[in-house]
Parts: structure tokens; C-alpha cells; sequence
């Protein structure tokens, strides 16, 4: 057997192939000199192997092909062969299988030629688009066969045996039920064979494969799939940074949002502060009296705590905002995010001299979400309302945040009295880094969009210039068939 293999080795260098050329050119000269047989059809045997080892082009085969045509006739006048009827149909016998020969020659080598074109730009396409081919019977052994770029892929010398074993040498060991299961998928003979797994090459580095493979090709009762295997690493690496940098571009606008809620957080705290100073220093009138009252000062402690507790909540909410933290999925009582974003933003609104009005119109409803995230969201398209209306003279500033259930999707509505945006930019509205505002960073709205898309939702915006715009997102209900 490594005879054989070497022998095949051999054969498909260049040298190899000239070698066995000439051995079996030398061999056939040999046998026809020795029968005594013509020598031009000996000499296009001999050329006709060199053509087969592709040694020889198609223009050297035909020079050859005619030069023996010459040599025939020439040999045939100078005897005086036409005077022999015998001599003559061996003549025209001899051409005939001299041409025929030539044109046989000649379509296997054009065949032989566009074949080893297409297998280069087949190869070219593979190595360019990291993607080989894979063949593979699962019998046992399975018989496995791959081409040279999914040998690269795999990181094996192109003429390995591609075997099972050494596929999941490569495979990363958490992703070795993945093999398996294709395994399983080929014995029960399924229609389509889809994995994406990732290797771990000798040093260390991870790469991630996609296979694809149909079943192709029936022996007996076993079945042959083929498919392609892709290296579709950069890709997963591109896809992870590209994540990585809208979570760090989500915790950019997180604190640029908070530089805006800080004017209306300092609000939010001073006031329960105020009334805990107030509550005191009346329960402490109450305690001083003659006769002291324990009943007011009591209900002024209580007020105190109450108060207390407000500044707290506003303090964990603004630590949960600022923190990078974990998208942390749970059922949320939909209502509740609404009315504790627009409290937060109360400061912000009546700076701008906006006149906000909350309808709650989906009592109970619950979403499957992140609090924060949604808070984000709301706050976000809070700002951008006042903001668009900063400038309105004319008419009244109205903020009016409606939510309600439809389809059994929970939906907010948040329209504004404001500017409006005009039709042609409204399609790039949701874009990254679309802005009008001189000082706007255009992540606002795109990062809305990824967030209610994330959960599952849909947002979206009408608007008429000169009188306002509406922004509506809905998300699905976890709780769906809640009254509508
Ligand atoms: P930024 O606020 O940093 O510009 P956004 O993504 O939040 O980024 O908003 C993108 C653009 O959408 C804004 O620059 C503005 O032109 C427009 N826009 C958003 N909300 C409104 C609104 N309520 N009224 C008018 N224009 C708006």
C-alpha cells in the first residue's frame, strides 16, 4: 500500500510524470521496432502518451500527428505503393486510424484541459472564500474525503487521510456532541446536515466552522453526503466586536443620559430631603410640648421614614442606570416603567416648560424585559421630545405618554408638540450617528431600536413638521390574553 502511494505521488509531479512518459514510450518503441510495425503510427503512440502525462500541448501533438501523416506518404511514394492495390488500402487504412486517433487525442486532451482549468479556479474560489469540500460516508469506519482547503482549514497536510478521529482531535471539546450529532443525523439518513462548531488548532487558537452537507450519492444502503465546510471565524470575530462596541456605545449614552437626568435626579432627592428636615423638626415640636403629642410625632417619624425611603429608590435607580450591569431579563409590570421613567425625568420637563400628560391605559400588563433598558429607552424618547420642543413658541408644549395593549403587545406612545421631522429624513432616523443636533452623539434612537428589538418589539415614529411627532413601540405581553 505505500508503494502504491508513493507511486501516485510520484506521478503527479511534473518529473514523475515525465519519467513515466518515457518508460512507456521507450516500451511501446521497443515492442513495435521488434515487431517490425510502422513507425509513424509507433511515433504518435509514444506522443500521445506524453499528451496523457500532460507533457506535451496540443500544438506539439499536432505537429507531431502531422508529421507522421508526411512520413507515411513519403514512404508510401518512394516504394511505389500505389502500384499495389493491397499497399494502397493499407495506406488509407493506416490514415484513417492516424486521424482518428489524432481527433480522439485531441478532444480528451481539450476535456483533460478545461478540467484542470476549472479545478484551479475551483481551488482558487475555495482558498479565496475559506470554504473546502467534504465528502463523508458514516459506515464503520466512516470513509471521509475533503479537498485541499478544508485540509487547510483544519490545519492537516493536504494529502492526510481525513478520518474521523482526526476531525475531532481539531473539534473543541465542548463542541464534540456537535460532531456527534451529525453523526446521528447521517445514520438516520436526514434530508439537510447543518453544523457550526468550533476547532482548537496545536497552539491554542479557536476557529469556528460551518458544514453543510446533503445526502448526494446512494451505495447499497449507505449514504454519501456531500457538502462544504467554511471557516467562518472572521466573521464570528467581526460579529462579537461589533457587539462589544454597541454595549460599550449603549454604556456611552447610558451616562450621557445620566449627565441630563442629573439636573432632575438632584430634584427627585432634595425633595423627600426637604420634607424629612420638615418631618423632623415638627416631631420634634411635638416631643418639646408641655404635654407632648406622641401621636403627631408619630405620624411625623412615619412621614420621615417615607421620605427616607423615596431618596433611596431614586438612589438604587440611579446606580442601576449608571452600572454596566447584565441585562437582567424579568416580568416587569409595563405601566410601572412608564410612570417611573416620566418621574424621573419631572425636572427635565418643567425646564423646558413642558407640559406632560400620562394616560396608563394597560393596567397589569407585564413584559418580559430589563427594567433599565426600557427605562433607557423611554427617557431617551422623553429628552428627544422636549428637546424637539425647545423651540416652539407658538403653541402649547405638550408632552403625552399614552400606553395601552394591542394584539397582545404592550405599547407606548410618546408624542410631542414639537418641530417635527421632515419626511426625506425619517428613514435614516434610526440609523447609528444620524443627528441634527450640533451637540448630539445619534446614538439615542438606534440604540432604542436594538433594545426593543432585543426584547422581541418593534419601534417606530410618525410625524408632521410644524405640529409634531409620535414615537410608538410595542413589545409582546408575557402575560398575553390581558384584557384589551
Ligand atoms: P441625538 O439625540 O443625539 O441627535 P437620536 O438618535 O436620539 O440622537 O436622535 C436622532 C435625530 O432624530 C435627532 O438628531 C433629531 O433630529 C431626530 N429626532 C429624534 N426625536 C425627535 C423628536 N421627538 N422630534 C423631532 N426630531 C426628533
Amino acid at each position: 500500500m505505500p508503494i502504491i502511494k508513493r507511486c501516485k505521488k510520484l506521478l503527479s509531479t511534473d518529473a514523475g510524470a515525465w519519467l513515466a512518459a518515457i518508460a512507456v514510450g521507450s516500451m511501446i518503441f521497443i515492442t513495435n521496432s521488434w515487431l517490425n510495425l510502422d513507425v509513424a503510427p509507433t511515433l504518435l503512440y509514444i506522443t500521445l502518451v506524453f499528451i496523457s502525462a500532460n507533457v506535451f500541448s496540443i500544438s506539439v501533438f499536432l505537429a507531431v500527428a502531422f508529421g507522421c501523416v508526411a512520413v507515411l506518404t513519403a514512404s508510401f511514394i518512394a516504394n511505389g505503393g500505389y502500384q499495389d492495390e493491397k499497399l494502397i488500402a493499407g495506406f488509407i487504412r493506416c490514415l484513417i486510424a492516424l486521424t482518428t486517433i489524432t481527433l480522439l487525442a485531441l478532444r480528451s486532451k481539450r476535456a483533460s484541459d478545461a478540467l484542470r482549468r476549472k479545478e484551479a479556479f475551483f481551488m482558487g474560489a475555495q482558498k479565496l472564500s475559506r470554504t473546502g469540500s467534504i465528502g463523508f460516508i458514516i459506515d464503520a469506519p466512516a470513509t471521509i474525503s475533503w479537498s485541499e482547503e478544508s485540509a487547510r482549514i483544519f490545519e492537516y497536510p493536504p494529502d492526510v487521510t481525513p478520518t474521523l478521529a482526526l476531525i475531532k482531535a481539531r473539534t473543541h471539546p465542548d463542541d464534540l456532541y456537535l460532531v456527534d450529532r451529525v453523526i446521528e443525523h447521517a445514520t438516520q439518513q436526514a434530508n439537510l446536515i447543518e453544523v457550526e462548531h468550533r476547532l482548537v488548532m496545536p497552539d491554542g487558537r479557536i476557529k469556528n466552522v460551518q458544514m453543510i452537507a446533503n445526502p448526494l450519492f446512494r451505495h447499497g444502503r449507505r449514504i454519501e453526503y456531500v457538502g462544504a465546510v467554511m471557516d467562518v471565524t472572521l466573521a464570528r470575530q467581526s460579529e462579537e466586536a461589533l457587539l462589544a462596541s454597541q454595549v460599550k456605545l449603549a454604556n456611552v449614552s447610558r451616562v450621557t443620559s445620566m449627565g441630563e437626568l442629573a439636573a432632575s435626579i438632584a430634584h427627585e432627592i432634595n425633595q423627600p430631603l426637604a420634607a424629612v428636615i420638615t418631618s423632623g423638626e415638627s416631631c420634634k415640636r411635638w416631643i418639646n410640648r408641655p404635654e407632648p403629642n406622641l401621636e403627631e410625632a408619630r405620624r411625623s417619624l412615619d412621614r420621615i421614614i417615607q421620605n427616607a425611603c423615596r431618596a433611596s429608590q431614586v438612589i438604587t435607580c440611579i446606580r442601576a442606570l449608571s452600572r454596566q450591569s447584565d441585562v437582567q431579563r424579568k416580568a416587569e409590570v409595563f405601566d410601572d416603567i412608564v410612570s417611573d421613567s416620566l418621574s424621573l425625568m419631572q425636572h427635565d420637563t418643567s425646564n423646558h416648560q413642558v407640559r406632560p400628560h400620562l394616560q396608563l391605559g394597560a393596567p397589569g400588563a407585564c413584559v418580559q424585559g430589563d427594567r433599565i433598558q426600557l427605562q433607557q429607552v423611554i427617557i431617551n424618547l422623553i429628552i428627544n421630545a422636549c428637546q424637539a420642543m425647545a423651540d416652539v413658541q407658538d403653541r402649547a408644549r405638550t408632552l403625552r405618554i399614552l400606553t395601552s395593549i394591542q394584539n397582545n403587545e404592550a405599547v407606548l406612545e410618546v408624542a410631542d408638540s414639537g418641530t417635527g421631522i421632515a419626511e426625506q429624513v425619517l428613514p435614516s432616523l434610526f440609523d447609528p450617528f444620524f443627528t441634527t443636533k450640533q451637540s448630539g452623539l445619534g446614538m439615542g434612537l438606534s440604540i432604542c431600536r436594538s433594545i426593543i428589538e432585543f426584547h422581541g418589539g418593534r419601534i417606530w415614529v410618525s410625524s408632521t413638521v410644524g405640529v409634531g411627532t409620535r414615537f410608538l413601540f410595542a413589545i409582546p405581553l408575557t402575560n398575553p390574553g390581558h384584557p384589551q
